[in-house]
């Protein structure tokens, strides 16, 4: 009998919970429960006797958990190539589902295991059905937690059109962005919705540039002054972020959630609202990208006393305006310094798939440790998904844990680019990435084998072995916004 397990031999590997670097592990899965069963510490880098021909040598790598990106939206691609808008209102579905497929596949290989995927931008549950699709073993993938549409409040995040006199199905319609609920009672039941849906997770908006329409966008092609489509004269802060529910509303989304045993993510722009979300008791708050306010440190010391995680998603910030970005960083790094619980989640998509690491790069970058930011990419992405709750253990090494395990060509602490020079991936206990290739991308069909003593006209029936093929996937490029440094 061939064993049921097989060992992963490393040399430097990366625990987020001792959030250190250790040597000469070796890691035990079991493939058919997609589980790790056992972690031994080897005496020095050769001491492995082994005759498994499954075994796994990563030895000379980094080998760190899978990564997990704790703010993603797999259905969306980088907003420089199609805006937001274009994509929800104009792209058929079938479109944005085999761009999501791809994009699935181009986070697999870059190293993420699990994604917590905050919303489809007007494609309603269709993640919960990519999610089921992965699970099934249809689709490469990774894990993925889904929050179906977001919650948001009447008349704020929606696609918007100045022409409202064609209703009743007779003038243009557009897909609905969000699940529009209102009121204590009216948040609860759309609670009630996504959970019905299949939400993992339950998004809402706790504030929004909701103002649009005291000053509409410019209209392309319009714009020249001349042409009447373009206001003039716009105050400064022409369409700020403000605040889509009351407190009362926001607890009871919460409380709403934990009924079902869901966390609760909340996208606030500003400080203040994120205060609010804190206090109501979400897991986790999105963006914070200004402070209008001035009650940044009340933000920091309420997250701190709630234990409620930042998602600070820098990576889409770098697409801000510099002085801005420039703010966040500073403010990661205070909160840094004040021991704020952060999780690495980039807004994945408003930038492209498989470029994930750059918010890694960026939190790093403000001020950081490495260490730190490591954890933030795995551990503290597990609890963004809910922990224990979940239903899955990931994001470090333990027994009990997923076989999520991939390894850099490099070490981190000696090369900044390290977290982009993925060569391993592994996903619950199967390999999608070896020495830097893909395996396993596409599932096809096999003809049974002819027996060489037969005639050929009868089929024997045997289990063979779907071939090891690569694919390829359309890798994403990285064009910043502007300048990082
Ligand atoms: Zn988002």
């Amino acid at each position: 009998m061939p064993p049921k397990t097989f060992q992963i031999h490393t040399s430097l590997l990366f625990d987020p919970k001792q959030k250190s670097f250790v040597e000469n592990i070796s890691i035990e899965v079991n493939p058919s429960t997609g589980e790790i069963v056992n972690l031994t510490t080897r005496d020095d880098d050769d001491s492995f006797i082994t005759n498994n021909p499954k075994d796994i040598d990563l030895r000379g790598k980094t080998v760190l958990p899978g990564l997990v990106d704790s703010h993603t939206h797999i259905f969306i691609h980088a907003y420089e190539e199609r805006s937001g808008t274009q994509q929800m209102r104009d792209q058929s579905a079938v479109e944005r589902t085999i761009r999501a497929s791809n994009h699935a596949r181009a986070a697999l290989l870059a190293g993420y295991t699990t994604y917590r995927d905050l919303g489809t931008e007007a494609l309603g549950n269709a993640d919960a059905n990519l999610r089921d699709c992965i699970n099934r073993g249809l689709t490469p993938g990774p894990r993925l937690f889904v929050a179906t549409d977001a919650l948001a409040s009447s008349g704020s995040y929606e696609l918007r059109v100045e022409n409202k006199l064609g209703g009743n199905g007779l003038g243009l319609s557009v897909p609905r962005a969000s699940d529009v609920a209102d009121g204590v009672w009216g948040v609860r039941a759309a609670v009630r919705r996504r959970v019905g849906d299949g939400a993992d997770v339950i998004k809402f908006y706790a504030d929004y540039r909701r103002k649009t329409m005291r000053f509409p966008p410019d209209i392309p092609g319009g714009a020249s002054e001349g042409g009447g489509g373009k206001i003039l004269f716009p105050p400064k802060r022409r369409n700020p972020a403000v605040p889509l529910y009351s407190e009362d509303e926001m607890k009871s989304i919460v409380e709403e959630a934990r009924l079902a045993e869901l966390p609760v993510a909340a996208h606030a722009g500003e400080t203040r609202t994120a205060i609010w979300a804190s206090e109501a008791g979400v897991t986790s708050v999105e963006h914070v990208f200004e402070d209008t306010h001035g009650v940044e440190d009340e933000f920091f010391d309420k997250l701190k006393e709630k234990g409620t995680i930042w998602v600070p998603t820098m990576a889409t910030a770098e697409m801000l305006p510099a002085e801005m970005f420039d703010e966040c960083k500073k403010r990661v790094g205070r909160a840094c310094e004040k021991g704020v619980k952060i999780a690495a989640g980039g807004d994945t998509g408003t930038f492209n798939h498989g470029l994930n690491v750059r918010e890694i790069e960026i939190l790093i970058d403000s001020g950081m440790k490495l260490e730190d930011a490591l954890e933030a990419a795995t551990v503290v992405g597990w609890e963004a998904c809910g922990g224990e709750l979940s239903g899955f253990k990931f994001g470090w090494f333990d027994k009990g844990n997923r076989a999520d395990i991939i390894a850099l060509e490099t070490d981190p602490r000696d090369d900044k680019k390290a977290l982009r020079k993925v060569s391993f991936v592994m996903k619950d206990g199967k390999v999608w990435k070896q020495n830097g290739v893909p395996v396993d991308m596409i599932t096809v069909p096999q003809w049974p084998v002819e027996d060489a003593s037969d005639s050929g006209e009868e089929w024997t029936e045997l289990d063979v072995a779907v071939p090891k093929m690569s694919m390829s996937v359309p890798l994403p490029v990285y064009r910043p916004g502007r300048s990082s440094s």
